[in-house]
């Protein structure tokens, strides 16, 4: 297949993770930097191997026998690679993408516009995929089960079924929420795969070939400091590397070390285990003002007069995968490593946290 390529612009779409730390003027600035770093193929696609491994197979099956790609679902914090992989998937297949989100397609019509707008072969990368309204989800079944969309012409008893032939197409969705998809609709994908955060060397390759693309020098210890407080994420460590790129260039002539690499992440008030204020005060919630929980999500966001879905999507899979806090049935509970990382004495209540934030992302 070898026909010529566009890729859609995005549809309108909130990430919370683009909410933090950047300005909204700013904004465009920050999304043109990402957009640039993004790696256009899998050799580029650093770390995720296994999966990665698992794409190529069905990639290549594909390619060589003339089939149109199984429907594929990512999921996995903000920030982690889902849209990178649309990209490089569609790129790797050689075929147009198309590109939208689960709020943007907000009635029927709109699904029907856009799948009637797909070529043979085609991808459809839709994000947040879990916020799709019922009635869009339920027409996505049959189109992408037996690619055909029902249609209903005119009102009333006179209405008239029509069905549509819809060309063979890839669907790649993407999530934050695996757990709000339904059951019906995570059946409907040949492949639904969980990103992890990324290890530590390997955040260190990708803030590397970061600088690299951008023509910023860095040396190793200040590509290990800028890796170490990206959180295991990412987009974050471009993020943040043109935050120290900034304090380079005014202090230092440009070049990275550690030293201004340190120095810049601290005055952003961004911590040596990545924790930014949202994450401090979050933390300093639970242990203070709850006196460590268990405490509900509703409470805790109360008292930061911030989303509850900000905080599960963004906020909690990371403190929970270092081990600084905890869930359980009663709600969430600050650890012994989470009060310590505060600087506060634990109760002998608190739960150890496993493997703690010196564990293996750090
Ligand atoms: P998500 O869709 O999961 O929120 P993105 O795919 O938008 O995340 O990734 C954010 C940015 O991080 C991308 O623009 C890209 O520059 C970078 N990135 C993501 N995954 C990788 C990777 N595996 N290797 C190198 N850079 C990556």
């Amino acid at each position: 297949m070898s026909r010529k390529r566009h890729i859609d612009p995005p549809a309108a779409s909130i990430d919370p993770e683009d909410s933090r730390e950047v300005a909204p003027a700013e904004r465009s600035g920050e999304q043109a930097w990402q957009a640039a770093l993004r790696p256009q193929s899998f050799d580029q696609y650093i770390g995720q191997r296994d999966l990665i491994d698992n794409l190529k197979v069905s990639v290549r099956a594909a390619r060589e026998n003339g089939w149109a790609l199984d429907h594929f679902l990512f999921a996995g914090p903000p920030g982690l690679g889902k849209t990178t992989l649309a990209h490089v998937i569609a790129n790797e297949m050689g075929v147009n993408l198309h590109v939208s989100s689960g709020p943007a397609i907000d009635h029927k019509g709109m699904l029907a516009s856009l799948l009637t707008s797909l070529g043979e072969g085609d991808a459809l990368f839709i994000d947040e995929i879990h916020r799709l309204a019922p009635v869009v989800e339920e027409n996505l079944y049959p189109a992408m089960e037996d690619f055909r969309f029902d249609l209903f012409i005119g009102e009333g008893p006179h209405a008239k079924a029509v069905t549509m032939q819809l060309p063979r197409f890839t669907l790649l969705g993407a999530t934050t929420r695996m757990g709000l998809l339904s059951a019906p609709l995570l059946d409907r994908f040949g492949f639904c795969w969980q990103l992890r955060y990324y290890e530590q060397a390997d955040m260190i390759a990708i803030v590397k070939r970061s600088a690299a693309l951008t023509k910023v020098t860095i040396d190793q210890d200040g590509a290990v400091e800028i890796a170490r407080r990206s959180r295991g994420t990412p987009r974050i460590a471009n993020r943040l590397l043109r935050r120290v790129r900034d304090f380079a260039a005014v202090e230092r002539d440009g070049v990275i070390d550690g030293d201004i690499a340190a120095s810049s992440l601290d005055r952003l008030a961004v911590d040596h285990a990545g924790l930014d204020m949202l994450d401090r005060a979050y933390l300093s919630v639970i242990c203070e003002r709850f006196d460590g929980g268990p405490v509900g999500i509703e409470a805790v966001a109360a008292s930061l007069s911030e989303e509850r879905g900000t905080l599960e999507e963004v906020v909690e899979p990371f403190l929970l995968q270092v081990g600084l806090i905890a869930r359980t049935p009663r709600g969430r509970v600050a650890t012994a490593a989470g009060y310590q990382h505060m600087g506060l004495a634990a109760p002998s209540k608190a739960p150890s946290g496993g493997q703690g934030p010196q564990g293996r992302l750090f």
